[in-house]
């Protein structure tokens, strides 16, 4: 099944990768991390289908997606 990493360290929170999602898989955290941020965090792996458009409209390269069987 695919999924997602979202490298905390490199995300903004600019909110883009949750537009982009079309199955609304990815939000912003409630909290701020430690750098003041509030994160993307990834929901539900069992509804993505590896599309990428969350990866590819991340300006920070924060997203990667893992289209490989588990
Ligand atoms: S790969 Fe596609 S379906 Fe999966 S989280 Fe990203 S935008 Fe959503
Ligand atoms: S598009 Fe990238 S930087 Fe913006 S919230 Fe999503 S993961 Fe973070």
């Amino acid at each position: 099944m695919p999924y997602i990493v979202i490298e905390e360290d490199r995300c903004k929170g600019c909110g883009l990768c949750t537009i982009a999602c079309p199955k609304k898989l990815v939000s912003l955290s409630e909290t701020p991390n430690a750098l003041g941020y509030t994160v993307a965090v990834f929901s539900s792996q069992e509804h993505c289908t590896g599309c990428t458009l969350c990866a590819e409209m991340c300006p920070d390269v924060a997203i990667t997606v893992f289209k490989e069987e588990n």
